[in-house]
């Protein structure tokens, strides 16, 4: 009876998980100059990932050397930074099941010329060091930059009309 029931409450719940993995992404000074964010924005819309914060900014050094401090000792940090330093930037934090994940695969791979067609830095870039977009490389760095790029305030939690349509 109580199996039956907790089966039953599974079943019914199984469609209405908290959908709520969040990546951070941003279009970088290369992808705002060349006026490739609509294109970008566009796939991760058309994808059916959910848009819980977007900023458009100059970054400043302080928070570039963060966001890169895993790679502090690559020859082509300070550059990296002054590069991400030298424009705007349209950072993003978008939502899904699956989404830091999905998002990488999205993205390409860090030099476009290993990216697939059909990717983003397959298609819209050729150089390591102009490869348009960042996109969080796991669960757990998607959440130090979230709290890194944003104030929890800037986060928007709304409900998608279209989620039934997306997820089963
Ligand atoms: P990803 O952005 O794909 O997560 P990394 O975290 O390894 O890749 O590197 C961060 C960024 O540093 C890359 O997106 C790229 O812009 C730059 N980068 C990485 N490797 C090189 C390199 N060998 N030369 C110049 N820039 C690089």
């Amino acid at each position: 009876m109580w199996t039956l029931l907790l089966a039953l409450l599974a079943h019914f719940f199984k469609g209405r998980e908290p959908r709520h993995e969040r990546t951070l992404l941003a279009i970088k000074p290369d992808g705002v100059q060349r006026r490739l964010m609509g294109d970008i924005v566009k796939r991760f819309e058309g994808k059916g990932l959910k848009l819980v914060a977007m900023k458009f900014l100059k970054p400043p050094v302080a928070l570039l050397q963060q966001h890169y401090i895993d790679l502090k000792d690559k020859a082509f940090y300070s550059s990296l930074v002054q590069f991400m330093n030298s424009g705007p930037v349209l950072a993003m934090v978008w939502e899904g099941n699956g989404v830091v994940r999905t998002c990488r695969r999205m993205l390409g791979e860090t030099d476009p010329a290993d990216s697939a067609p059909g990717t983003i830095r397959g298609d819209f870039c050729i150089d390591i060091g102009r490869n348009v977009i960042h996109g969080s490389d796991s669960e757990e760095s998607a959440q130090k930059e979230i709290s890194l790029w944003f104030q929890p305030e800037e986060l928007v939690t709304w409900y998608s009309n279209t989620e039934a349509w997306v997820y089963e």
